[in-house]
């Protein structure tokens, strides 16, 4: 398995330091606002990523933190007068409810800054007992950059000396603005209850040190992985490398992974161009996680992608042949044990293995399952024998555990409304509370809606009347 490495602009294989496990750390969402389809593009290359190296035999252990104190967060829970935990929990539980409608894979953990500022304070001594750190007299604390002889090497700029003993207070600037950067926030007016007492005096976190603090503390001081949307390259993962090898020593990070941008019908989403959908206004357009998913991660992930409606549609017709065939399959194996498998089928899955480890060429890949359909269907018309059809099918489901598209069992499973989905989340709800009743009530309206309802130990399932 091969993949570019932003940090040395090579494509190089990707091998675990340790336990053959790549331990690697995503900046997850700030949770101020419900997520966009650019962030969910960042999130489902990072479950493919996860995925391609599970095909490759290799585990994972990823952890992606929540971001839950920072300037946008602030700003947010005070102007809505609550208090910055209630502002964000709504987010956060908005943020996992959309990876679920994506089928993007938890990661192992999701730890969020609120509950790591103890961390955050020692690195941010650390720094400062290392001589890289300053506190200014206002009280907050920052990275001293001319201190760091490798800084910019991530973002590959030399930084002329001009400019360095500016500071930047804000979370987020760009390479013009560059200069010595918050690691700690003196207490200011406009963050009104929120603050922490810290030596430096009460305060809060600044937003670069959290990644640096709770990836060492679940991964150690040097790991395999970091990823990200190209956004956070400069100065975020800058500012990471920074803090934590002039803290440690080591080398943080082996390899770095960034995804690039998503633009809408060619432009750039903005709320002011109306052209900005968070996922929630996707599927209430009538389009499902599964269809959505299918664009988010058919394009390659380090070339720019164009969101289109016309993409969600050919990804509707598209589905809707891979469903056929599968159907198909499932109809004939019919519960069948698997032979080997004919020889179109080898050779498709070889040319799909051969896609992923190229850095993750999913339009490839896909290319590979087509040509799998197209084989299939007419191998389907001539002798095609039951224990073959399972194992044709097996592929499919080994493509299907990268790229989590295709619905096996298509007569039990099918794409399900959002509204019926809604439906569902309330109940699974109402069950968690033991509201029995409501249960029962959801269920009944579930079924005039044309679903049936079906509980196990895994949760709850629907099939279509
Ligand atoms: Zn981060």
């Amino acid at each position: 398995m091969k993949v570019f490495n932003s940090l040395t602009r090579c494509e190089e294989p990707l091998k675990p330091l340790a336990d053959n496990t790549v331990r690697f750390y995503t900046c997850g969402p700030t949770v101020y606002n419900f997520a966009h389809i650019g962030n969910f593009r960042a999130y489902t290359f990072e479950d493919i990523l996860r995925r391609v190296i599970q095909f490759n035999g290799m585990k994972v252990k990823q952890v992606m933190n929540l971001t839950d104190v920072d300037d946008k967060t602030i700003r947010g829970a005070n102007a809505a007068g609550v208090p910055l935990t209630d502002y964000t929990k709504t987010y956060k539980d908005a943020f996992f409810a959309d990876l679920k409608k994506l089928n993007i894979e938890s990661a192992e953990m999701y730890p969020a800054a609120t509950d790591h500022i103890p961390e955050m304070i020692d690195l941010v001594q650390s720094l400062i007992d290392k001589g890289v750190a300053y506190k200014s007299d206002d009280g907050s604390v920052y990275f001293s950059v001319t201190k760091f002889p490798g800084y910019g090497k991530l973002a590959h700029i030399d930084f002329d000396n001009q400019r360095t003993g500016a500071r930047c207070a804000a979370d987020e600037y760009d390479k013009e603005n560059v200069g010595d950067f918050a690691l700690w926030k003196a207490w200011e007016e406009s963050d009104g209850p929120v603050g922490w007492d810290s030596p430096w005096g009460r305060g809060r976190p600044g937003w670069h040190i959290e990644c640096s603090a709770m990836s060492m503390k679940y991964l150690g001081e040097t790991f395999d992985l970091h990823t990200g949307g190209i956004d956070n390259l400069f100065p975020h993962h800058e500012n990471e490398i920074a803090q934590a090898e002039a803290s440690t020593g080591k080398e943080f990070v082996k390899t770095w992974m960034h995804c690039a941008h998503l633009k809408v019908n060619g432009e750039k989403m903005s709320k002011s161009a109306g052209n900005f959908f968070t996922l929630r206004d996707l599927i209430e357009k009538g389009w499902s996680g599964r269809e959505i998913r299918y664009v988010l991660v058919n394009a390659h992930y380090r070339q720019g992608l164009n969101f289109a409606f016309s993409a969600l549609e050919d990804a509707r017709k598209s589905l809707s042949r891979i469903d056929t065939c599968v159907e198909a399959l499932e109809k004939l194996a019919a519960q069948t044990a698997a032979a080997d498998a004919p020889e179109f089928a080898v050779k498709a899955l070889e040319d799909f293995s051969v896609a992923v480890n190229d850095d993750l060429n999913i339009p490839k890949a896909f290319a590979a399952l087509f040509e799998l359909v197209r084989h299939a269907n007419a191998w389907m018309q001539g002798d095609a024998q039951p224990a073959q059809a399972a194992a044709v099918l097996d592929v499919f489901k080994r493509m299907d555990s990268v790229l989590g598209v295709i619905f096996f069992g298509k007569a039990e499973k099918a794409d399900v409304p959002a509204e019926i989905q809604s439906l569902l989340d309330q109940r699974a709800e109402a069950r968690k509370a033991k509201n029995w009743a409501e249960s029962d009530r959801l269920r009944d309206e579930i079924a005039v809606a044309g679903w049936i309802v079906k509980d196990s130990k895994d949760g709850q399932s629907v099939t279509k009347k």
